[in-house]
């Protein structure tokens, strides 16, 4: 067999030529050409006349036997007559990217499952540069057009860089899919994707989930006035989470003794935890609490009563409950809770939808915790679009398959 052909089936990359191949300090590289003569135009695919040449470009591709392989190839450009001068068509690689698609693809297979520093040592690439080849696999295997047929969607902020950047997150409750994300957590952010969806699939959004800021409520009353405005229960809870918190912190403040001090530093897990979810330690320490310091245990009951409320199904007790609750917060002499339960009572109909609806973001709650991990993954990111990249790589239902190949399975 002779050598090109050996290694036209061993690199298996469709429409390619090979027409030599020598070793260099790091590995092997494989001259190659396209099948076709003539150049075709990278901006629409057509045959057009040459107009020059660059010299001796590589691209990476899949390791040969664990040794680094690269493909050689002197590009042309051409003179296409609707798109101008324009680099030509490659059918291994996309224009721009020096790496070849099975490359990226593999690469993408394993953004999907692994940490950063198995990708980087298995594949030899810098970790920016992963979020680049992420953002072109994404562009290739994503829907045509994700945000067709939404009907009741969440919409999120996501904190990353330590909480100085955010970026916008939305997700189709019905597929469970990530289908939007852009930098920033502001109403024109949330504009953009209202634009991008268009007034006649706007019209079609049935409800939407978001959290209390005003931002996004704003967004949402302007561009989907007809949709149901849902609160997130979840951040509803967090209200109260965050207020029993800083009744601690201030009884914490408050304590005559450092042994005091101690204890109640040492009830800020329990108190987060629902009644029912409590440990034998736990159940302790609150029952102590329960003696000992009044007002802490207090806000305990307010947190763990709301959740009672919101878990309620009928719509008219819960409207009920959540006013018998909004009347005890403000006689609470909790000033936290004060605050808490005037939010609540601002936002009582978008609260009470979720009881009715039954939508939350915390029903795609295993999405939402997998986002989160992914900012952490994508520390070391230039920019957003690495980490939005690694969202919908892993979020909007982009499936890959290892890249393997047989003796045949490519011409
Ligand atoms: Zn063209």
């Amino acid at each position: 067999m002779r050598i090109q052909k050996l290694l036209r089936i061993l690199l298996g990359l469709e429409e390619t030529r090979v027409l030599d191949v020598n070793f260099d300090d790091v590995g092997v590289v494989v001259d190659v050409a396209p099948t076709w003569r003539l150049p075709r135009c990278s901006g629409c695919g057509n045959a057009a006349p040459g107009y020059d040449c660059l010299r001796a470009r590589r691209w990476r591709h899949l390791d040969l036997a664990g040794m680094l392989l690269r493909l050689r190839y002197d590009t042309r450009r051409v003179n296409c007559p609707s798109c101008g001068v324009k680099v030509e068509q490659l059918p291994w690689a996309e224009v721009g990217s020096w790496f070849t698609r099975p490359f990226e693809d593999h690469v993408g297979y394993l953004a999907q499952r692994c940490d950063r520093t198995a990708i980087k040592s298995m594949m030899r690439v810098a970790w920016d540069t992963v979020g680049a080849i992420i953002q072109r696999v994404v562009g290739r295997r994503r829907d045509r057009d994700p945000l067709d047929g939404l009907t009741q969607i969440g919409v999120d902020e996501l904190s990353y860089r330590r909480h100085h950047e955010y970026i916008t997150v939305v997700v189709d409750h019905r597929r469970g899919h990530v289908v939007w994300a852009r930098p920033g957590k502001n109403a024109d952010t949330l504009k953009a994707f209202f634009d991008e969806l268009g007034p006649k699939r706007c019209a079609k959004l049935e409800a939407i989930t978001i959290d209390m800021s005003a931002a996004y409520i704003k967004a949402v009353t302007e561009c989907s006035p007809q949709a149901q405005l849902i609160f997130d229960r979840f951040h509803v809870q967090r209200l109260a989470q965050d207020a029993v918190d800083e009744v601690r912190r201030d009884e914490v403040r408050a304590a005559d003794s450092a042994e005091e001090r101690k204890e109640l530093k040492g009830t800020r897990w329990p108190l987060l935890k629902s009644f029912w979810n409590l440990s034998m330690f736990d159940s302790l320490r609150l029952a102590a609490l329960q003696r000992e310091n009044k007002r802490l245990y207090r806000a305990y009951l307010l947190k763990d009563s709301l959740v009672r409320v919101l878990d309620c199904k009928d719509e008219w007790l819960a409207r009920t409950k959540l006013d018998q609750w909004i009347r005890w917060a403000r006689r609470s002499r909790l000033e936290p809770f004060k605050r808490v339960a005037a939010t609540i009572q601002q936002h009582t109909e978008g609260i009470l939808a979720y009881v009715t609806s039954g939508l939350s973001n915390g029903r795609t709650e295993g999405l939402n915790g997998k986002t989160r991990t992914l900012t952490r993954r994508a520390y070391g990111f230039h920019s957003a679009h690495g980490l939005i990249a690694l969202i919908m790589l892993c979020c909007a239902g982009i499936h890959l398959d290892p890249v393997h190949h047989w003796p045949g399975s490519t011409h």
